[in-house]
């Protein structure tokens, strides 16, 4: 039986946001999470990248909150860009209620942020570090708070904020509701959910399949001396509309972003050293499409969400297996196509046999394209 938004018992202002939206179905985390959630117990969400579980706490969150001028939902994401996105989703799907969702983040002026939370804001989002910032300054209040999420609760635990994040639940309400939100489920996040949620359910999708089926996954061996020209050669025999490429750090980005626009390649770099308007300027000429390829580390790289990304690559072949699953799940979102292409040098084909165990399929490799290929 296919549920449609109109079975879920939210207000019609809800709904017609999400019709706005351009939302036909919910998602299957959206049908199983969103009932669940409804009802006002604690959930653990588990599901793929892009598979829409912003939406699935959102629409919740949005149909609960009230006009009321303080806050009563608050969102934890592990990046700037994450809160930022997740953020404008929740507008949107609040486009005709008149409530405020303020994104949270360091990199930008405190001042803004104490201003927009003195004027009113329902739902905060924002990344550990900056949330606890205010809750120390005392310029954020979560005693009104009736719901807590935890986004990308993996991603965040793999970036430290553990300790924040327990500092932080520990100052909200006990009868608050607690949703976790999480592509894999390690046993740090089941302890975290153990400590701080009241006997949640689970909801999950696919178990055991954690790679997204619509992602075409192959690998290239190179050697670490042609490894820009055979990327470039890649490149210029696939179709690609938006590509994300991955470094290992960020001097590999600086560096791999200057060989590509040094040879004509619209690229820019993202990485932890850039200021947030430099972040926020290179993330709007990807999604405007003004460039095509994005390079970027794991970590700046959390959680974004851009239509119309045909190709991951990985540049460098990620050290942990997990970090392979985030990577190629920036694309292939939303029901497309997208390819997940991994360089792999002769040392390390054995990250890649790690990674081929992790996600339970073998990577089928493919040829360099030669000259006369790309011509
Ligand atoms: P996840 O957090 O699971 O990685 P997102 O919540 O970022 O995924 O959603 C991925 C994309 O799918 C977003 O662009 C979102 O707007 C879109 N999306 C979410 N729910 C639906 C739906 N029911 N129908 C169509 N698109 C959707
Ligand atoms: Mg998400």
């Amino acid at each position: 039986m296919t549920m449609y938004f109109n079975d879920f018992q939210i207000s019609d202002l809800i709904k017609r946001a999400i019709k706005d939206m351009g939302f036909e179905e919910p998602s299957p985390i959206q049908e199983k999470a969103i009932p669940v959630i409804l009802e006002g117990g604690d959930v653990v969400g588990q599901a793929q990248t892009g598979t829409g579980k912003t939406a699935a706490f959102g629409i919740p969150i949005v149909d609960k909150v009230t006009a009321d001028r303080y806050v009563q939902a608050l969102i934890l994401t592990p990046t700037r860009e994450l809160a930022i996105q997740v953020s404008g989703e929740l507008q949107k799907l609040s486009a005709y209620k008149n409530i405020r969702t303020l994104p949270i983040y360091g990199g930008q002026s405190i001042g803004h942020q104490i201003r927009a939370l003195k004027q009113g804001v329902q739902v905060a989002i924002g990344t550990p570090g900056r949330i606890l910032d205010h809750l120390r300054r005392q310029t954020l209040k979560l005693d009104q708070v009736h719901t807590v999420v935890l986004d990308e609760a993996d991603e965040m635990l793999d970036m430290g904020f553990v300790d924040d994040i327990e500092a932080i639940l520990r100052q909200v309400n006990n009868e608050r509701q607690t949703l976790l939100f999480s592509a894999t489920m390690p046993p740090a996040i089941k302890k975290l959910s153990r400590k701080y949620m009241n006997s949640p359910k689970t909801v999950s999708i696919n178990k055991g399949e954690v790679t997204a089926p619509l992602i075409n996954q192959m690998y290239y061996k190179v050697l670490e001396r042609n490894k820009i020209d055979s990327l470039c050669r890649i490149i210029d025999s696939e179709d690609v509309e938006l590509g994300i490429l991955f470094c290992r750090t960020k001097k590999g980005v600086a560096e791999l972003t200057e060989a590509l626009q040094a040879r004509g390649y619209l690229a820019d770099g993202l990485h932890g050293d850039l200021t947030q308007p430099q972040r926020d300027a290179v993330m709007k000429k990807f999604r405007d499409s003004s460039i095509e390829f994005l390079i970027a580390t794991d970590v700046a790289a959390r959680g974004i969400d851009v239509e119309n990304v045909t190709h991951v690559i990985n540049y460098d072949i990620p050290q942990d297996p997990e970090s392979y699953v985030h990577r190629i799940g920036r694309t292939g979102r939303a029901g497309r196509k997208g390819l997940a292409l991994t360089l792999v040098t002769p040392r390390e084909m054995k990250h890649l046999r790690s990674i081929e165990q992790e996600i339970k399929m073998s990577i089928p490799s493919q040829d360099v394209p030669t000259i006369e290929d790309v011509v």
